[in-house]
């Protein structure tokens, strides 16, 4: 599969074209990125690490029936997806209070959530990803009625799997951003699954391992990804 000219260069990954037009490649970067790409550095082995954490969980929803764009990993940081027709939206789950939340509803971060909350954001950095809801996403076109709420169940199930996944890890999946895209008619699961893009705390200490550590200038980031990892079953060194 050659890779040829960069489609698209993300805050954390580049996206180019193959020869095959529903095939595309991710390459994962060292960049970290928060608050909308105002806090950029690069974080050594991030790449390799995300890369790697993604294909792991991509293949588990795979098993558990989730449709993904995931194919298969071409080298340490670069994995080969499916060229999805992306919806401009996130899809964040949650089920217990942090982040955005905590601050838009004045609550406190760990009140559990019961049922979990489900979310949509739009993806515009220059709007800093302004909440919307379901009618905004119809009235402005963003994907249609069935897709979206295609994405949504999707979006559940994913939380049956992964809770499970890392309550296995000792870990409490706090929450975590989904985006789908439409593959031939069907919507995917695409973008990636990392300790980027989630909240994950250790059950019994309630320790950060997720980008919260970046985020608040915790340190020990890319260290807190492999364990992580780890805890789940995911080799670095293969
Ligand atoms: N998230 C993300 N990308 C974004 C915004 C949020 O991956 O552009 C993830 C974030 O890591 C967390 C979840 O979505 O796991 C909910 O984020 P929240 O709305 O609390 O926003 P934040 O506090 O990160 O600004």
């Amino acid at each position: 599969m050659e890779k040829r000219q960069e489609l698209y260069a993300g805050k954390a990954k580049s996206v180019f074209k193959t020869d095959d037009p529903d095939k595309m490649v991710l390459v994962f970067r060292d960049d970290t990125s928060a608050f909308d790409g105002k806090k950029i550095v690069q974080l050594d082995r991030k790449g390799m690490v995300n890369n790697k954490f993604n294909a792991f969980i991509m293949t588990k929803l795979q098993e558990a029936g989730i449709p993904t764009h995931f194919e298969k990993l071409l080298g340490e940081t670069e994995c080969l997806v499916k060229r999805l027709d992306m919806m401009p939206i996130e899809c964040v789950v949650r089920n217990v209070a942090a982040g955005s939340l905590c601050r838009r509803l004045g609550v406190e971060e760990g009140l559990p959530l019961n049922p979990p909350t489900f979310e949509l954001f739009l993806k515009n950095d220059a709007l800093g990803d302004p909440m919307i809801n379901e009618s905004h996403v119809e009235s402005f076109g963003w994907a249609k009625a069935e897709d979206l709420a295609k994405a949504k169940e999707l979006t559940y199930k994913v939380n049956g799997v992964l809770k499970a996944l890392f309550a296995e890890g000792g870990m409490i999946l706090v929450d975590y951003k989904l985006e789908f895209g439409v593959f031939k008619g069907e919507v995917v699961l695409g973008d990636e699954f990392s300790p980027d893009g989630c909240r994950l705390w250790d059950a019994q200490t309630k320790e950060k391992l997720d980008k919260d550590r970046f985020r608040q200038g915790l340190g020990g980031v890319i260290e807190a990804y492999e364990d992580v990892g780890r805890r789940i079953g995911i080799n670095f060194d293969a």
